[in-house]
């Protein structure tokens, strides 16, 4: 047994990331709480994108087998002219180990969730925590706790980064994203990417034969950040309305859609204090061009229970935890960030990005996979077996 065997471990927040560090904390024999906000551990209707990276994590913490049966595997993704409904390449994901997946949010919720309960993780739902002192104690409800460590997993709101941090200045992207999803049966799952001047949109297959949307415009203003702005889906239709008409097709089959401002944040500062974390978007929000918040959300909530693990000494481990984590993190960020202005080229820098794609979809097909190795092959439990 290690360190955590001793140790009790509060969570706030059981989204993925919250739900990932519950699991892999409990699995190493700590008392784990985690405290959720709503009144469901639900998620929103919509896809992701489980790369090798993430699913070597979730693989660590006894989840394959599940997650075979959940997901379907991707087995390209084809970067595609937006306007002429042409493929520009197609890059093969059938080589990666472990499997790259799409997966339905909820599902991967749900799966995290019982695993959860399998190992004796508390739940307290309606737990909305207003504040968190900077010795980890706060107000649960039904009482003052004092775990020997508190977990941030709270998401972009966090209450625990401003305590480790101060007050963050994110700034608005000058974009926005609609998500949906329609009805589909591809016969190949592959995701792609839909690029034209100042938009792309991104679709990939799911289980239960749906394709998840997300489409991003470039936009002057936005008010407030947040994945829950309603909005009509002819404004979605008519952002897309010059593009080809498979792409229009598809967008004509939407009947809700969800707007949201995208928002930069710098990745936090400080981690950690004495007896306090943060993971996850509460860490750093990341923009959605490389498929990797989640992703890095998992890998940060089990390189977290590990290292704390490792060591008695719960300062030591929470140092090496920021020390392994933030310069990978910042380096994913720094890739989805510049993802964007690569999507949404116009005129001859468009033109020249497109032929390039092409010619190295024809002459090395695996480069373009290769390019995110560092990404993709990385693999955190390699340090703890
Ligand atoms: C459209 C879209 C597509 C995406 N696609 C992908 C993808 O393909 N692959 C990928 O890896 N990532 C993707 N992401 C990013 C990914 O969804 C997030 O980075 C990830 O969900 C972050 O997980 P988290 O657990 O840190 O935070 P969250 O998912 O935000 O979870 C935070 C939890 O904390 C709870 N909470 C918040 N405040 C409190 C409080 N004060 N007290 C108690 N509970 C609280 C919330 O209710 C929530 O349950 C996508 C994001 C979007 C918007």
């Amino acid at each position: 047994m290690g360190a955590n065997a001793s140790r009790s471990v509060a969570i706030i927040g059981g989204g993925i990331g919250g739900l990932s560090a519950a699991l892999a904390f409990a699995r190493t024999g700590a008392d784990v709480t985690v405290y959720e906000q709503a009144a469901a551990i639900t998620e929103v209707g919509a896809g992701l994108q489980i790369t090798p990276n993430g699913a070597r994590a979730l693989n660590a913490l006894g989840l394959e087998s599940v997650l075979d049966a959940a997901g379907l595997p991707a087995v390209a993704v084809i970067p595609s002219d937006a306007l002429t409904g042409r493929m520009i390449a197609r890059f093969d994901l059938t080589r990666q180990h472990p499997v790259y997946r799409f997966l339905h949010r909820a599902d991967l919720i749900g799966l995290l969730a019982r695993a959860c309960a399998e190992h004796g993780v508390q739940i307290v739902l309606n737990a909305r925590i207003a504040a968190v002192a900077a010795d980890g104690s706060f107000d649960a409800g039904a009482g003052r706790v004092s775990p020997s460590l508190t977990v941030g997993a709270d998401g972009l709101h966090s209450v625990l980064r401003p305590v480790l941090n101060g007050a963050d200045a994110p700034f608005f992207t000058g974009q926005v994203a609609w998500r949906a999803m329609i009805p589909a049966d591809p016969s190949d799952p592959v995701a792609r990417i839909w690029m034209a001047p100042g938009r792309h949109v991104v679709t990939y297959p799911l289980p239960g034969k749906r394709l998840n949307i997300v489409a991003v415009q470039e936009r002057e203003t936005w008010a407030a950040e947040g994945w829950h702005h309603a909005d009509d889906p002819a404004n979605l239709r008519a952002a897309f309305a010059d593009c080809a008409p498979v792409l229009r097709d598809m967008l004509a089959q939407v009947e809700t859609t969800k707007l949201w401002g995208l928002f930069r944040h710098p990745v936090a500062d400080h981690w950690h204090g004495a007896q306090t974390a943060i993971l996850g978007d509460a860490a750093h929000p990341t923009l959605p061009f490389l498929a990797q918040g989640a992703n890095l959300a998992i890998e940060d909530a089990y390189v977290l229970a590990m290292t704390c693990d490792k060591a008695d000494d719960l300062g030591t481990a929470l140092q090496a935890y920021q020390s392994a984590r933030r310069p990978r993190v910042a380096r994913a960020i720094a890739a989805a960030n510049a993802n964007a202005r690569n999507y949404h080229l116009s005129g001859l820098q468009r033109m020249i990005a497109h032929t390039g794609l092409k010619t190295l979809g024809k002459l090395a097909p695996d480069a373009f996979i290769n390019r995110l190795g560092w990404l993709y092959d990385h693999d955190v439990t390699a340090s703890f077996v």
